[in-house]
């Protein structure tokens, strides 16, 4: 089958999202093509990881999110090839479209920079998934750790000091800190310990100073190992190997060390640069490839200063809506224009009531409280939909106030 739309959209994220509903409420008809039938909120994967937050806060239906917007049809499909040239997209049921303006939104996916055992033994944190399969393994890990009180201490590893990692490294420590020794027992809180690993001497690299080592004292607060200056060299299903010839045992390892383009970029023809990311011009469409344009994780944009943009999800969600504009103004046969990013800065969450945050193009800093109830109404904003704010806010209230988790993961069955 082979069907013509006026603009297709691979990848409904941040970028993808933005760019379907603006046309639509411009009156272009858009296909919206995902692998997933929701769309999901990746900065907060990691509180799903540890059950902070359920499924529904931080995924939403791609039909609940475009069911006002009569112009985009939703299809749950995976796109399995890209023609740039052509302007087509092939999926996994075998189905092929054609686009007078390809919008390739596809995201990234992680990247084990050929790490052995890394891929098959540690827990990415990139999807819905990957959340709730680390959130059962580390129920499954715990519930043998305190039936078997002599079998050893429970060991998690995080590989990377970035936002994710510091993150998950905080979100993780305070689990087993306070929720453990209530949901289970103290022996077992202690014998939970977080290590935290990274290649670079510190935290945080994209951030001010006074804001990585706030970082790292609230995590050693926590009890952190942080293991920095140091890379990992093998992963494997008992634990993790580093370049100085130490072992950390452990069967529950968070790989948060990096990503890169996915494999229907890898194989589009697209110019690809840093990253495997898409080299794009100004407009955000690609040199060479008239009607294409790549945006968010896909692709390498800079900003007006030549400087190039990082991965986050206000760079995605603008870069969305700017596309949106060339499209239309491409089917008017008006002139495009270059993406003016409003850099809003960027925040991370390291525990309960602590975060550092560097806001606007001035990086103003901030950390601890102050940036804590920053990072909140920022996210806030960010997630879609109106419920999935207020349960959100609720949840957070409840975690902030009690020791308690109101979210389940589904394990393996024990019979
Ligand atoms: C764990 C984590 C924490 C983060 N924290 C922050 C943060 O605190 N602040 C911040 O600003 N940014 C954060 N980011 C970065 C931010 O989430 C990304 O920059 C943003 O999601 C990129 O948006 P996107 O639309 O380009 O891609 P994505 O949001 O990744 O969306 C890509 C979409 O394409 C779909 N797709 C991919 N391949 C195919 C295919 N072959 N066929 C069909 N569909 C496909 C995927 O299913 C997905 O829905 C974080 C990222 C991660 C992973």
């Amino acid at each position: 089958m082979r069907t013509k739309y006026p603009v297709i959209v691979v990848g409904a994220g941040f970028a993808g999202v933005e760019t379907a509903t603006r046309l639509s409420r411009r009156g272009v008809r858009v296909l919206l093509i995902d692998r997933n039938s929701y769309h999901q909120f990746q900065p907060l994967l990691y509180q799903v990881a540890t059950a902070q937050l359920g499924v529904s806060d931080v995924a939403r239906p791609l039909r609940s999110i475009t069911r006002k917007r009569r112009w985009v049809t939703v299809l749950h499909a995976d796109v399995t090839a890209i023609d740039a040239k052509a302007r087509t997209v092939t999926t996994a049921d075998g189905d092929t479209f054609t686009a007078r303006v390809l919008v390739v939104a596809s995201g990234a996916e992680p990247n084990f920079f050929n790490t052995p055992g890394a891929e098959e033994n540690a827990y990415p944190l990139y999807s819905v998934k990957d959340a709730i399969n680390f959130g059962a393994r580390m129920v499954e890990l715990l519930e043998d750790a305190h039936r078997e009180p002599q079998s050893g201490d429970l060991h998690a590893v995080i590989v990377g000091g970035g936002p994710t990692g510091v993150e998950t490294a905080g979100a993780l420590a305070e689990t087993f800190k306070y929720v453990v020794p209530e949901y289970f027992s103290p022996d077992l809180a202690a014998r939970c310990h977080v290590h935290l690993v990274d290649m670079v001497p510190n935290l945080l690299s994209a951030f001010a100073e006074p804001n990585q080592k706030y970082a790292e004292k609230r995590l050693r607060e926590v009890d952190v190992d942080l293991r920095l200056g140091v890379g990992v060299t093998e992963v494997s299903p008992v634990g993790v190997t580093l370049a100085d010839e130490t072992t950390i045992p452990s069967g529950l390892v968070v790989w948060a060390g990096g990503l890169k383009a996915g494999p229907i970029i890898q194989a589009s023809g697209l110019p690809q640069g840093r990253g495997g990311r898409v080299d794009v011009g100004m407009d955000l469409s690609v040199p060479g490839f008239p009607g294409v344009y790549v945006l968010g994780d896909s692709a390498n944009m800079i900003d007006a200063h030549g400087t190039a943009l990082p991965q986050l999800g206000s760079v995605a969600k603008q870069s969305g809506i700017w596309a949106a504009q060339n499209i239309v103004a491409d089917l008017k046969g008006q002139p495009r224009q270059p993406f003016r990013y409003l850099d809003k800065g960027f925040m991370a969450m390291v525990g309960r009531g602590a975060a550092v945050a560097e806001l606007g193009r001035r990086r103003f800093r901030m950390q601890g409280f102050p940036a804590f109830i920053a990072w909140l109404a920022v996210h806030v904003a960010l997630l879609s939909g109106w419920w999935q704010k207020v349960r959100a806010i609720l949840t957070w209230v409840q975690d902030y106030l009690s020791n308690e988790r109101s979210q389940v993961f589904i394990g393996t069955d024990r019979r």
